[in-house]
C-alpha cells in the first residue's frame, strides 16, 4: 500500500512563519522537512544580532497576541524564558515625550490649551462632516481622530516609515493597525484603563508584552533547535532560492545558491530540491520574478510593482547605564530623520555587556533601498544617529562609545494607492499552483506582526493536513492517520 502521508515538504525561509510551519508539519504529519534560508542564522526580522557583547533585534520585537493557540505555542517553547513586561512607551513630537498610549493630562501640557481646542474642534468637526469616501490612510485617521491630530500623532511618523505622503498610504493599512480604535476609545481607556485586564484592552493600547531574556531571536532559535531535532528535517542556512521550476501547475522544484561556496572562479552549481510540497515567505515579487518558466508579462509587470520598504538600524553602544526607562520611543519630531528608539536594555539586562556601565540602543531609519540614504557609509551613518539622539536631548553624542550599522531590504511590504490590484494578480496567478502555500508577512504581502505571520503558517499546515487526511481515507478507509509527535 502507498504511504500517502510520507511525503516531502519544502519550506523556504526560516523566519516565524517558516519555522512555526516546519515544527507543526513535524508534529502533526509524517512528512520529511527541509527549510531553506538564504541567511547566516534563523529568526528572518525577528532575530537578534550580538555585537561587542550587546544584543539588538531589528527594532525590539515583543511579544504580545490576541490569539489563545499562538500563546499556548510561545509558552511552550519558550519554557519559562518569556518574561512579561508593563510596556512603557513615548512619541517625542514638538520638543516634548508624550505617553503613548495617550493620556489627556500629559496631551494636554505638551500641546498647550490653544493646540489642544484645535483638536478637539477638528474632532468635533469630522463627527459631523465625515470624509465619505474614504480612500487613503489620511482620510481613514481622520474619521477616527480629526485632522488635527492626524497631523499630530500619525503624520510625520507614518511619512517616516512609508516614506509617501499620507494620502497616498491604501485606507487598508490603517484599517488593519488601528482597527477598532478612535480617539473616544483612547480617551476612554486613558482614564478607566486601569478597570480593564490587558486581555480585554484593545491591541493597539495593550500594555501587557513578554520577551525572552536575550532576544527576540532566541526564541526562534529554540523552535529551529527543535526542528533539528528530527530525524526528519533540516534546515539549511545561507542558501538562496533563486529558481523555483513549474510544470502542469504544480511546483517541481526550488534551487538554491550556496552562499558559502566560494565566489570566485568558476560559476557556483545551483542544488536543487525536489518536493511534494512548498511552503514559501519569500517575498512575492522575489518568488514571481524567479519562475521558472516565467509566468505572463502582465504578471511580472504586476509583481514588479509591489514595493517594500528598508530599515537601517544603527545600534549604538552608549557609555551610560541608564538612558530612559522606554522600552521604545516614536519620534515624530520632523527635524530629525530617525523614526524609532528602542532601549534594549529596558527589555532585559542581558541584552548588554555590563548593565552597570552601558546601554544598548537601537535606532530605526527607514530607506528604500534606491534612495542615495541606502548607501551612505556606516560612520556617517553612526556620527547621523550621534547627532540626532543629541538634538532631541537624550544622550549625548559624546556618549556613545560605539556602533553597528544593520540594513533590511524588505523590512516592510508597502500598501500604496495600488498595491491591492497587483497584488490580487499576483495571488491570482500564484492560487492555480495547487502544491505551492504562501504564508507570513513578506511571503503573503501583508503588514503582519509575528503572531499573524505564526497564524498564516499554522492555517496553511492546518489545511495541508486536512487535505492530506482526505487523501488518505479515499484510498484506504482502513488507514489510520500516523502523525510523528515530537
Ligand atoms: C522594525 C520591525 C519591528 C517589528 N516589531 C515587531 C514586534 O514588536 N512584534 C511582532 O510580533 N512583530 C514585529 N515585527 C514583525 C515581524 O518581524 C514579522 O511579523 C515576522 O518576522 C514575519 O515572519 P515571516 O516568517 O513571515 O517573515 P520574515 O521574518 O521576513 O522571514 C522570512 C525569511 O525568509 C528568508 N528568505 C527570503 N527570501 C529568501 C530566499 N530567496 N531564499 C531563502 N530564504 C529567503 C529571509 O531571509 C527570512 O529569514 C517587526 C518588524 C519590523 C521590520
Amino acid at each position: 500500500m502507498k504511504v500517502l502521508d510520507k511525503k516531502k515538504a519544502i519550506i523556504i525561509g526560516a523566519g516565524p512563519a517558516g519555522l512555526t510551519a516546519a515544527l507543526e508539519l513535524l508534529k502533526r504529519s509524517n512528512m520529511d522537512v527541509t527549510v531553506l534560508e538564504r541567511d547566516t542564522v534563523v529568526g528572518g526580522l525577528a532575530k537578534t544580532v550580538e555585537y561587542k557583547k550587546c544584543r539588538y533585534d531589528i527594532g525590539p520585537h515583543h511579544f504580545i497576541t490576541e490569539s489563545e493557540r499562538v500563546t499556548a505555542w510561545w509558552q511552550e517553547i519558550a519554557e519559562g524564558d518569556f518574561f512579561q513586561h508593563k510596556r512603557y512607551t513615548r512619541i517625542y513630537y514638538n520638543r516634548h515625550f508624550f505617553n503613548y498610549p495617550l493620556e489627556p493630562v500629559n496631551v494636554i501640557r505638551g500641546l498647550n490649551v490653544i493646540e489642544c481646542a484645535r483638536s478637539i474642534f477638528s474632532y468635533v468637526w469630522v463627527r459631523f462632516f465625515p470624509i465619505k469616501e474614504v480612500s487613503s490612510f489620511e482620510d481613514w485617521v481622520t474619521n477616527q481622530f480629526g485632522h488635527r491630530l492626524f497631523s499630530i500623532f500619525f503624520k510625520t511618523y507614518t511619512e517616516k516609515v512609508w516614506g509617501i505622503p499620507c494620502n497616498e498610504i491604501s485606507a487598508d493599512w490603517a484599517a488593519q493597525r488601528i482597527k477598532g480604535f478612535s480617539l473616544s476609545k483612547a480617551i476612554f481607556y486613558a482614564f478607566f484603563g486601569r478597570f480593564f485586564s490587558s486581555k480585554n484592552k484593545p491591541r493597539t493600547i495593550n500594555d501587557i508584552f513578554h520577551y525572552p531574556a536575550r532576544g527576540a531571536g532566541t526564541f526562534w532559535e529554540k523552535v529551529a533547535a527543535r526542528v533539528t531535532s528530527s530525524p526528519q528535517a533540516a534546515i539549511h542556512l545561507q542558501q538562496n532560492v533563486t529558481r523555483i521550476e513549474h510544470d502542469r501547475h504544480r511546483i517541481i522544484s526550488v534551487s538554491t545558491h550556496d552562499l558559502t561556496a566560494p565566489s570566485v572562479g568558476a560559476a557556483v552549481p545551483l542544488i536543487r530540491h525536489e518536493a511534494d510540497d512548498f511552503l514559501s515567505t519569500m517575498p512575492l515579487q522575489q518568488l514571481i520574478l524567479n519562475l521558472d518558466p516565467l509566468p505572463p508579462k502582465p504578471i511580472i509587470k504586476a509583481a514588479q510593482a509591489l514595493r517594500y520598504r528598508g530599515l537601517i538600524t544603527i545600534n549604538l553602544i552608549v557609555g551610560r547605564p541608564h538612558v530612559s526607562a522606554d522600552h521604545w520611543i516614536y519620534v515624530h519630531e520632523k527635524t530629525v530623520r530617525m523614526g524609532r528608539i528602542g532601549n534594549m536594555n529596558n527589555f532585559s539586562l542581558k541584552m548588554v555587556d555590563d548593565p552597570a556601565k552601558h546601554t544598548a540602543l537601537s535606532l530605526e531609519y527607514f530607506t528604500y533601498v534606491d534612495e542615495p540614504f541606502w548607501f551612505k557609509p556606516d560612520y556617517e551613518l553612526i556620527e547621523l544617529a550621534k547627532y540626532e539622539l543629541e538634538k532631541i536631548g537624550l544622550v549625548r553624542a559624546t556618549a556613545v562609545i560605539d556602533g553597528m550599522v544593520l540594513r533590511t531590504p524588505e523590512a516592510y511590504p508597502v500598501y500604496d494607492a495600488n498595491y491591492k490590484e497587483h497584488l490580487n494578480a499576483v495571488l491570482g496567478y500564484l492560487s492555480t499552483f495547487k502544491n505551492l502555500h504562501l504564508m507570513g508577512r513578506n511571503g503573503m504581502h501583508r503588514y503582519n506582526n509575528m503572531d499573524v505571520a505564526m497564524l498564516s503558517a499554522l492555517d496553511v499546515v492546518d489545511r495541508m493536513i486536512i487535505e492530506q487526511q482526505s487523501h488518505n481515507i479515499s484510498e484506504s478507509p482502513q488507514k489510520q492517520s500516523s502523525a510523528a509527535r515530537l
